[in-house]
């Protein structure tokens, strides 16, 4: 068998211990297998030291851990080289980096920051902040209703005054996937650049920041099975090296005198403080885990989407799905009839179903929806098609109820 999701479950604690649970929450955060949970525990019970400052032994093996889980990084990505990649908290955290550090240096007023309606607010807020210190304006990129980006509009809207494009390649609330490469170069001829929010890509499929050609992209750990508090920033080197430092303090420094301080080279510059090393270190393992699942995890979430998606459609003929782009990561966002996402949440918990309801961190999507939210179901490669069924007999049940 290509792809044994029995095995993969059986290497997930809290999916192997909850017989009940039918976890369709992944893009929210997704469940850890066991080769994770062991590297931040065994980092803490063998390895446990602080880095890059101690001349003994344990603190090097300690710093060599974070570095090697930096070179991981890297090479997950396709970077150039590890110093492209800035260790942070998550996503939000990259792209707050990168609008004050990047957009605080280089933004001026009359300059504008191309986003699109269906951004998630940790990729439209940061900006908002920025463009408000800055003078800067924000302009939107429309969608289509099917919930697929309008690319001739968005390159229309690229001129010699959009400075950075922010935009995701796959859209939490509807599952849509952006041809960001094609936008990078579009973006480029005009000579801005692009951040792409990798949030909820990274878990489905392999993301190759060369191939994109992006100068900035960002990714969170807990959704692709890795630890929470830990993110990265992938940044150009070229570009990075000119961004001023986001955070100050401990190790990110050269020299400090009250005469004045100089700061370090990047990567470390930008990494203010002791960082999270235990969680780096089980990015790491998180990133080898579900690299040697592709292609097979992939195909399988294809097969569970379609699966799902035509069972929801023949067996609830009153379901409303959001997003039915060509290009689609495995989740549904939908309402069942006229009843309340809230109400459908919370009932198909009583049948062990775990799914997200409301506006998704995407409100401005809400909005040009018409909507002000939904019943999210998304599917990780370790959902099973029995969960499928079990995930639509119990909106079955939930719609008798009405
Ligand atoms: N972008 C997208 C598309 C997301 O789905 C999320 C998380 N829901 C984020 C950014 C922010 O990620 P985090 O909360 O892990 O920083």
């Amino acid at each position: 068998m290509l792809f044994d999701v029995e095995k993969i479950r059986s290497e997930f604690p809290l999916l192997r211990g909850n017989a009940k649970l039918v976890y369709l929450d992944s893009a929210a955060t997704a469940q850890k297998p066991q080769c994770v949970i062991d590297a931040v525990s065994e980092f803490y019970a063998r390895d446990n030291a602080n880095i890059h400052r101690g001349l003994y032994r344990l603190s090097q093996t300690a710093t060599t851990a974070f570095e090697r889980a930096r070179e991981r990084v890297a090479k997950f990505l396709n970077a150039r080289e590890s110093r492209e990649c800035v260790f942070t908290r998550g996503a939000t955290e990259a792209i707050n980096l990168v609008a004050a550090s990047w957009g605080g240096a280089n933004l001026r007023e009359g300059d504008e920051i191309l986003l699109t309606e269906m951004e998630h607010h940790a990729n439209i807020v940061p900006w908002q902040a920025i463009a408000e210190r800055t003078g800067a304006k924000i302009v939107v990129a429309p969608i289509f209703d099917d919930g697929s980006l309008d690319v001739p509009a968005m390159k229309n809207l690229i001129s010699e005054k959009t400075k950075i494009v922010g935009i995701t390649q796959t859209s939490n609330a509807l599952g849509t996937v952006n041809p960001v490469a094609e936008i990078c170069a579009a973006a480029h001829t005009a000579g801005a650049l692009v951040l792409v929010d990798a949030a909820q890509s990274a878990a489905h499929f392999a993301v190759d920041v060369q191939a994109i050609g992006c100068d900035f992209l960002v990714f969170s750990g807990h959704k692709i099975c890795g630890p929470t508090g830990i993110g990265v920033l992938y940044a150009r080197a070229e570009i990075l090296e000119k961004m001023p430092p986001y955070q100050f303090g401990g190790d990110m420094i050269d020299v400090v005198d009250f005469a004045g301080t100089t700061f370090r080279g990047i990567p470390g510059r930008f990494e203010a403080g002791t960082p999270n090393i235990a969680g780096a270190v089980g990015l790491g393992a998180a990133l080898d885990y579900v690299s040697a699942l592709r292609p097979h995890a992939q195909a399988h979430e294809s097969a569970l989407l379609s699966y799902a998606t035509e069972k929801l459609c023949t067996e609830l003929p009153e379901i409303r799905i959001f997003g039915t782009a060509k290009e689609k990561a495995s989740v549904i966002s939908f309402h069942l009839g006229d009843i309340h996402p809230s109400d459908v949440g919370m009932l198909l918990d009583t049948f062990g179903v775990a799914v997200r309801v409301g506006h998704h961190c995407a409100m401005p999507l809400m909005k040009r929806l018409g909507i002000t939210g939904t019943v999210r179901a998304s599917f990780a490669f370790y959902n099973t098609f029995e969960e499928a069924d079990r995930f639509v007999a119990a909106l079955k049940k939930v719609r008798g109820m009405f």
